[in-house]
């Protein structure tokens, strides 16, 4: 595997009519995976865009083993594989016959691409239904397919936006795994609003809101950052509404006595109150003062369930 060193200076975006989408964003990236995290909105997908090359940066500069992307994208394109958050797939057509096309459109050719093909497709574990046409697969398939295209040219980057987007728990949970499995020697960026998907893999995590970076660390250093401001306790049903107006919440247990409530406060929230030892979305919550997937029931239910907190659901 090739070198892989990503680095970005002050980087920002400005869409036409002004709207500043990403600002100041310096990182310097090599192997592992990164989890990109912020709410709707904050910028990730505008980053990813100019990472892979669709965008240039309105400011700053990107580099990747040294090279200025802006003078020379085809640096980074020959060995960059991308699944944007919008992929579609020809319904008609088979996987096979979808990814020997995209391997064309790659420039492989013969022998090689069908052997790429069929390495890609056991990547990610579409052996048996390679014939099968795309629209007859699951949204979690298709994810899977589109993994499997970003893979054809064994990319030494490669940026997933928005993955899990629409699966379901289990789904949701092999797409981590199979991500797991692709990191090895590349960089993988994969961005998210969802904690619990970059909560196991991620070997670093970068914070976005509002098109700036907030954090860029490890798990542990993030989560470090709200150790003693994470308060369990149990209430009356009655006065839930009271607790939610008052406090940050994180999460809600109902209980035969009550409901078990978790709060971040940097105070003792509560004679009841007891300290607890803080969580990846509780460190996440803090920094961005906002629940990880606020205003997305559909998604706090199936968050819910996949968590590790279990049933601690958003408030
Ligand atoms: P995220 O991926 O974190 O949800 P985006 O990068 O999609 O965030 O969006 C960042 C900001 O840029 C948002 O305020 C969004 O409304 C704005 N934006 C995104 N795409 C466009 C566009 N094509 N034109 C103008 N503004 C845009």
């Amino acid at each position: 595997m090739s070198r892989c060193e990503l680095s970005l200076k002050s980087v920002g975006y400005r869409y036409p009519g002004g709207h500043r989408a990403v600002s100041g964003i310096t990182l310097d990236l090599g192997p592992g995976i990164l989890g990109l995290l912020g709410p709707n909105g904050a910028g990730k997908s505008t980053l990813m865009r100019m990472l892979a090359t669709m965008a240039r940066p309105s400011e700053g500069q990107i580099t990747w083993n040294g090279v200025d992307l802006a003078a020379d994208p085809n640096a980074l394109r020959a060995t960059l594989g991308y699944l944007p958050q919008d992929f579609g797939v020809y319904p008609a057509l088979s996987a096979r016959e979808f990814l020997g096309f995209l391997a064309a459109v790659k420039g492989l050719a013969g022998a090689k691409a069908r052997e790429r093909v069929e390495h890609c497709l056991s990547v990610v574990g579409l052996v048996d239904a390679a014939d099968r046409r795309l629209g007859e697969y699951s949204g979690g398939m298709r994810q899977r397919v589109g993994i499997a295209q970003a893979l054809l040219n064994d990319p030494a980057l490669l940026i997933v936006d928005e993955p899990t987007v629409g699966l379901d728990p289990e789904e949701r949970m092999r797409f981590r795994h199979l991500l797991t499995d692709l990191a090895g020697e590349r960089l993988v960026i994969l961005s998210t609003h969802i904690v619990s998907d970059v909560e196991a893999s991620a070997t670093s995590l970068a914070v976005m809101t509002k098109g700036e970076l907030r954090f860029h660390g490890t798990p542990e250093q993030l989560i470090a950052r709200a150790e003693g401001r994470v308060w369990e306790w149990t209430i009356a049903t009655e006065q839930m509404a009271e607790v939610r107006k008052r406090f940050s919440l994180c999460g809600s247990l109902r209980r035969p006595e009550g409901i078990r409530v978790r709060v971040l406060a940097d105070a003792r929230p509560d004679v009841d109150a007891v300290p607890v030892a803080p969580e990846l979305e509780d460190a996440y919550t803090l920094l961005t003062g906002s629940r990880p997937h606020e205003g997305d029931d559909a998604l706090r239910a199936t968050d819910a369930e996949a968590s590790p907190r279990g049933a601690m659901t958003g408030g």
